[in-house]
């Protein structure tokens, strides 16, 4: 148990808040982003909310962040060209605001340099 309230995606992991999801399987789930800033922005999420970030995840529990990247890649194969970008944002100064654990995967015409507006 823990005395945090669930996190806004464990509650789409429930089917509190809908999302458009676009694969799950017994331990991840996907989904679109509901701010897209690329033409493919999904977010892979492990189902435990155990992890707070990608660091944890890597210490906890490598498989599943393995199925995290395996997820993404077959997920910018489906969705894009294959070609895709994923992005962690570690601790609030870099843009985390769900502390809970997700990879973002952009894709579809990126562009060169743009790495550090996400
Ligand atoms: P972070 O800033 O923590 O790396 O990423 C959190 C992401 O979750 C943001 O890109 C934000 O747009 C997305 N997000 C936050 N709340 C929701 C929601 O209720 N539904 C969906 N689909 N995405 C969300």
């Amino acid at each position: 148990m823990t005395d945090r309230a669930p996190s806004v995606f464990s509650r789409i992991i429930a089917r509190e808040i809908p999302a458009d999801v676009v694969f799950e399987s017994e331990h991840v789930i996907a989904f679109k982003d509901i701010a897209p800033q690329a033409p493919v922005h999904l977010l892979v999420v492990p189902k435990t909310e155990a992890y707070a970030n990608v660091a944890e995840l890597a210490a906890g529990d490598p498989a599943l962040l393995a199925e995290v990247v395996a997820t993404a890649s077959s997920l910018a194969a489906e969705h894009a060209d294959g070609d895709y970008r994923l992005i962690f944002n570690t601790g609030a100064g870099a843009g985390q605001t769900v502390f809970h654990v997700h990879a973002h995967v952009l894709a579809g015409g990126l562009t060169e340099g743009t790495l550090a507006q996400l």
